[in-house]
């Protein structure tokens, strides 16, 4: 596998913090119509909210998954395999029906509850899906994620799957401080669902990123200004929360999970210490 196929090796932007085991990584769409305000990937991928499938999708992907060797495949880590896009074209559910003859394992990474109706092709296959849940309140992920399902759908969306068998981790990412740093009720509704593992990591600021965020949050921007661009640090293309304050924020959520009994991992904040499984969840899947 290398750079050109589709069914690459995750390397997330050859980040140093990354403690991902070894995976691949496959991505069916280009861009992503979900249009979060602090998507990262819109940086990098020209005209990113204007989703559209891979070229020659299918075809590619048959040849590809012929190779496989029983790897795990995180699909996806640049855009939502889900977009709203995939409704009407059904392109992921023909990649899971592909994949599903080959050996490999599966890790979903979503915001859509559109993935409950590919769970009969799931069950064929070692698989998880790994939710992104930023906040229990609608009116946030409304501003934050306006096109992705509100939170109560995807925390209902959580619960169908872990009632069908199909194991489930949450991304509580990025946490924004002033925003969606409180959360304790929305740990407590994981765990009251049967939820087993919670992945987390601070919002890092990227140009695009923060000019979307200053439009649509402008009084927070200005208290997050002195934080990220005066005590933070810049770590790779990115502009980090001070050092002490990641780490308070999650010791806080590594505290909520363990208090619930939720297993827990830090993504990209070198904070590893603070993970009590494999920080991305993978240890779900069976
Ligand atoms: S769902 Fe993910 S890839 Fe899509 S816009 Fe939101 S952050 Fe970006």
């Amino acid at each position: 596998m290398n750079g050109v196929n589709l069914i690459s090796k995750f390397d997330p932007w050859r980040s140093k913090l990354c403690t991902c085991p070894p995976k691949l990584t496959f991505n069916p769409y280009t861009g992503c119509d979900h249009a979060c305000v602090y998507c990262y990937a819109s940086s990098y991928i020209p005209k990113f909210f204007s989703c559209r499938p891979k070229k020659n999708l299918v075809p590619r992907l048959k040849r590809e998954a012929a190779k496989l060797k029983g790897e795990i495949i995180s699909i996806s880590n640049s855009s939502d395999p889900y977009p709203n896009l995939e409704a009407e074209t059904c392109l992921m559910r023909k990649c899971l029906e592909i994949l599903s003859k080959h050996d490999c394992k599966i890790q979903i990474v979503t915001k859509s509850s559109l993935v409950v109706r590919d769970v009969d092709i799931l069950k064929k296959i070692p698989s998880m899906i790994t939710l992104t849940i930023t906040t229990d309140n609608n009116n946030i992920s409304r501003i934050l994620e306006p096109y992705a399902p509100s939170s109560s759908e995807r925390i209902k969306t959580a619960e169908i799957l872990i009632e069908r068998d199909i194991p489930v981790s949450i991304r509580i990412d990025p946490i924004i401080p002033f925003v969606n740093d409180n959360l304790e009720n929305l740990v407590k509704t994981l765990a009251s669902i049967g939820v087993k593992h919670v992945t987390s990591s601070t919002y890092k600021i990227k140009p695009d990123n923060w000019q979307r965020f200053s439009m649509v949050m402008p009084k927070t921007a200005e208290k997050l200004k002195p934080l990220y661009f005066g005590k933070g640090e810049k770590i790779g293309r990115y502009t980090y929360l001070p050092r002490d304050l990641r780490l308070k924020l999650m010791k806080k959520v590594g505290m909520l999970a363990k208090n619930y009994g939720i297993r827990f991992g830090t993504c990209r904040e070198g904070l590893s210490h603070l993970n009590t499984a494999t920080c991305d969840g993978s240890w779900l899947i069976s």
